[in-house]
């Protein structure tokens, strides 16, 4: 499982009269969230045993260097997970106050597929595509 593509479920189907963001939806996406959280939070459990298990001495300064190296590679790998549990934890909390699903810059439907495969996005595809355009001007 990647961080980036968080669990496989059943794709949601709505009803022909079913509105956007109903409770039905709001169940299926907090689901979905809660599932990819907890996967986190474990694989994050499993990380800090880990460390906690090799944080044995080594003599040799070589094998210190690269477990060294190992520990900053697993701390990014943490701090990136902190950061999408923060996102999922944002997400949840729009999906209590009705807020969730919709763009945050101008207020569309994000859409079922597109939260499906991103559930995080809080912003449409054409906001987001134009938010990335900018980022890239900014910075190079
Ligand atoms: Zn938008």
């Amino acid at each position: 499982m990647s961080l980036d593509n968080p669990m496989s479920f059943k794709p949601y189907a709505p009803k022909k009269t079913e509105e956007y963001m109903s409770p039905g939806q709001h169940k299926h996406f907090e689901e979905i969230l809660q599932t990819w959280k907890e996967s986190l939070l474990e694989e994050m459990n499993r990380t800090m045993s880990h460390m906690q298990d090799e944080s044995a001495n080594f003599p040799d300064p070589m094998d210190r260097a690269s477990q060294e190296e190992e520990f900053s590679l697993e701390l990014r790998t943490r701090d990136r997970e902190r950061k999408l549990i923060k996102k999922i934890d944002d997400s949840l909390e729009a999906i209590k106050n009705g807020e969730y699903g919709y763009c945050e810059s101008c207020g569309a439907d994000i859409g079922l597929r597109r939260l499906e495969a991103r559930p995080t996005a809080s912003m449409c595809i054409d906001c987001k595509t134009l938010d990335e355009i900018k980022e890239k001007q900014l910075y190079s």
